[in-house]
């Protein structure tokens, strides 16, 4: 513990504290609000309850040293915590009170506040992380000692985990799939609650001394001892006025919420835009719960119905991890954390600083670093990026390490959802098994095709030509100098063969895999039922983009043989069928909906979906079909795939436009609803299986149609031919292929045919 509290006073220096004023000359009640995160007035649950027949009140802000004396905290995140002060202190004095910013450590300041401001009550807003609870639990013990009330409000989250947890039998709920579950059958999260006015405060006021700025003022940058030479203009603006501005900017993007659940990617997506609210409800400047209703309502409005629980995807992430995390004070870290899969992870000082540095010869990945590192915001594609380059895809370097540079850099930076994040990326938790990873090349490419992005990050690059942005390693000599760029001297050379290391790490993530399958009783392995306790069912946010980029050719993929991913393998029934029209169609004009290849990823049994295997499931690989949207069928049961979740990658639009389709009726409100948005509006859409080589369909290349499409244990050739006639005839008689399927129909026209 550190000395007791001491006021900042303006010039930085440390004033004494005068001596203790002694016990309040005035009865009744005498309130201290404590900030911490929820900076902001609106829906402020706690502040509202200690001004509720309150004489004096005094909100303050602790500048805590485990927050502000780790060197784990960037410049960026300091000035926005600091602007977040001063707008609060804003608001305030509009209230004829003022923010009180002490330092020292809240177990220390605040009784010492206490005895000289007379205290009765503190409230504040509960921290459901776990550092935060300890700290509160010994707050309010210190306070019950000396007879202070304390009164702790759920605002933070939209839910009171504990009772999440409690719903849940006493354990965190570690799949996504579940914790929907869980909150469905709760009554919904509480409304936002008005922002406190004059009103409110009901005649409290707020004891001002003379000497408030030098004791309590919000201190500068340069205070708190940042050099701020060289430090260009903030991109995003701390504070509650600025969060509620942006929160109206995000909902008047009414197109954005009518395309709700299929997120738009475009380049211009990586950059920090003026409705971005994360590092807003990562300081509690916006509240979660107000975001929730005010999206709610919108939602209504626009499409006169009520919303699926779908439309929070986001913000029900946040929950998730949050809820995963408040009990387990090791969820930041591999060892001692139960949910987290030990990996021998190396450690490599050097190429660390490397990556967090920008300076690893992939632009794709150091212009993202060096976004990160200037602005303090990057896109959630680009985390994935950096994220997977670092650990399980190039430099095998634990989570642990890249999770500590978010936390130093992001704005957004939550020990939650961050360490989660991670523990996703790094297949430590919840995940299904990665057999690939991304390709910093090839991704970078996709996403920033005309490396508009990376000239902007990294001046040496600037007159790089397009062909050769995302790996000027390979430009000519003459290119290079034409463009003053000689790489290995402006620009480094790429830090490892991407190639060579991405398929060793792959290896290394099956071993331990296999070796945890070995953990498993074989009789299970195969079991649809077998989940592991810690495997996510879907991934997060924007989902399906993820998906899309998961099963697209900018990935270094590798087959797992099936012996290692036995465990995630799941068992197909006999009365599981893949059924072919008899008559297909092709809708070929460009105004109709097509397809760029359906992944089949996985087959349900009991319509009891299991999102889960949708992302990177190993047993998607080679399962890429081509299907063909169609006309509603004359005899549906000629039609339906039973028990199969597919998802389907918009054609024109690129991964713009995904869904999942489910031919079930299921509990699943996500599937339900996206089954009704689908753009054919069929309560079960139907669709051609068509073999048709997904390499191959946008190619103008003489197709043989030799599409595969996989069911465990089975490889389908779809080309007409004897060969694989038998093997028909195999999965027919296995009860994997109906039998009334008209082979004469099944070959889908190629590419060439449309
Ligand atoms: P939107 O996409 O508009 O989402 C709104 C809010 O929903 C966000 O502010 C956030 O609170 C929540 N949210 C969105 N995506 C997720 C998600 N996948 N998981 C949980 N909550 C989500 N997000 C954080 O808020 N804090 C973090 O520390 C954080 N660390 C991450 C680390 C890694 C390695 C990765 C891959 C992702 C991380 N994310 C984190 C999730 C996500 O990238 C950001 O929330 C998102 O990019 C914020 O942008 P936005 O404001 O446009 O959010």
């Amino acid at each position: 513990m550190s000395a007791a509290a001491e006021p900042l006073s303006a010039s930085g220096a440390r004033t004494p504290a005068p001596p203790d004023a002694g016990p309040p000359r005035t009865a009744g009640k005498h309130t201290v609000h404590w900030f911490r995160k929820g900076l902001r007035l609106h829906d402020n649950p706690a502040l509202r309850e200690g001004l509720n027949g309150a004489i004096t009140f005094r909100c303050v802000f602790i500048i805590d040293p485990w927050f502000a004396s780790s060197s784990n905290v960037g410049i960026n995140k300091w000035r926005f915590l600091l602007q977040c002060l001063e707008d609060l202190d804003s608001s305030l004095r509009k209230l004829n009170s003022r923010l009180f910013v002490v330092r020292g450590q809240p177990a220390d300041a605040l009784p010492k506040l206490f005895r000289e401001w007379g205290t009765t009550a503190l409230t504040f807003e509960e921290d459901p992380e776990p550092y935060g609870r300890v700290r509160d639990h010994n707050i309010m013990s210190k306070c019950r000692e000396v007879g202070i009330t304390v009164t702790s409000r759920v605002s933070h989250t939209l839910y009171k985990l504990d009772k999440i947890i409690e719903r849940n039998g006493g354990k965190a709920p570690l799949t996504y799939h579940q914790f929907q579950a869980l909150i469905a059958s709760m009554p919904p999260p509480p409304p936002a609650e008005a922002a406190i006015t004059v009103q409110t405060l009901n005649g409290a006021t707020t004891p001002l001394a003379n000497d408030h700025d030098d004791r309590f003022g919000v201190p500068t940058l340069e205070e708190l001892g940042f050099d701020i030479e060289g430090l260009k203009p903030p991109v995003w603006l701390g504070g509650e006025s600025e969060a509620l501005a942006r929160l109206e900017r995000h909902l008047e993007r009414k197109a954005w919420v009518a395309s709700f659940g299929r997120p738009k990617m475009t380049p211009q997506s990586l950059l920090a835009s003026q409705t971005g609210l994360s590092p807003y409800l990562r300081f509690g400047c916006l509240s979660t719960r107000l975001f929730y209703y005010q999206l709610t309502e919108l939602y209504k409005r626009v499409k006169q119905v009520r919303p699926p629980l779908s439309l929070h995807g986001q913000i029900l992430w946040r929950e998730f991890f949050y809820c995963a995390a408040t009990r387990n004070p090791n969820f930041d870290r591999m060892e001692g954390n139960p949910i987290c899969v030990q990996i021998p992870w190396e450690k490599n000082q050097e190429a660390l600083v490397k990556w967090a540095s920008g300076q690893t010869g992939f632009p794709w990945i150091d212009a993202i670093m060096i976004q990160l590192r200037e602005e303090g915001w990057i896109h959630h594609l680009a985390r994935h990026a950096v994220a997977c380059f670092l650990t399980r895809g190039d430099l095998w370097i634990s989570w642990e390490e890249g999770m500590k540079v978010f936390d130093e850099l992001l704005l957004d930076a939550d020990w939650s959802v961050n360490a989660g994040m991670w523990m996703w990326l790094s297949c430590s938790s919840f995940f299904q098994q990665f057999f690939h990873c991304y390709c910093p090349v090839r991704f970078g490419r996709k996403t920033d095709p005309n490396g508009d992005f990376i000239r902007r990050y990294i001046p040496a690059l600037k007159n790089m030509p397009t062909r050769y942005i995302h790996e000027p390693w390979v430009a000519p000599d003459s290119v290079q100098q034409a463009a003053r760029c000689i790489v290995g001297r402006d620009y480094p050379l790429p830090m490892v063969d991407h190639h060579k290391v991405s398929q060793i790490n792959i290896e290394r993530i099956k071993l331990v895999y296999s070796q945890l399958a070995k953990y498993k009783p074989q009789a299970n392995l195969n079991s649809a039922q077998l989940q592991r306790p810690n495997v996510m069912q879907s991934s997060p946010s924007p989902t399906s983009i993820i998906t899309s980029i998961n099963q697209s050719n900018y990935l270094c993929a590798q087959t797992p043989d099936s012996q290692n991913t036995a465990p995630q393998i799941v068992q197909y029934k006999n009365t599981a069928v893949f059924q072919q029209p008899k008559h297909m169609q092709r809708i070929d004009s460009k105004q109709q909906q097509q397809f760029k290849q359906v992944v089949i990823v996985q087959q349900i049994q009991n319509s009891n979906i299991a999102p889960a295997a949708i992302t990177n499931a190993p047993y998607v690989n080679g399962q890429h079909t081509r299907v063909d949207p169609m006309k509603p069928p004359t005899k549906q049961e000629n039609y339906d795939f039973k028990n199969l979740a597919i998802r389907v990658n918009n054609y024109n639009q690129e991964y713009n436009n995904p869904e999942i389709y489910q031919n079930e009726e299921s509990a699943n409100e996500d599937y339900q609803t996206s089954v009704k948005n689908s753009n054919y509006g069929f309560m079960k859409p139907k669709f051609y299986l068509s073999p048709f080589p997904d390499n191959k369909a946008l190619q103008n290349s003489n197709n043989d149609n030799k599409a595969t499409f996989v069911v465990p244990g089975h490889n389908y050739t779809a080309a007409d031919n004897d060969n694989n006639k038998k093997e028909k005839r195999d999965l027919i008689a296995d009860g994997l292929m109906s039998a009334d399927r008209d082979d004469k129909n099944s070959n889908a026209p190629n590419e060439n045919q449309k």
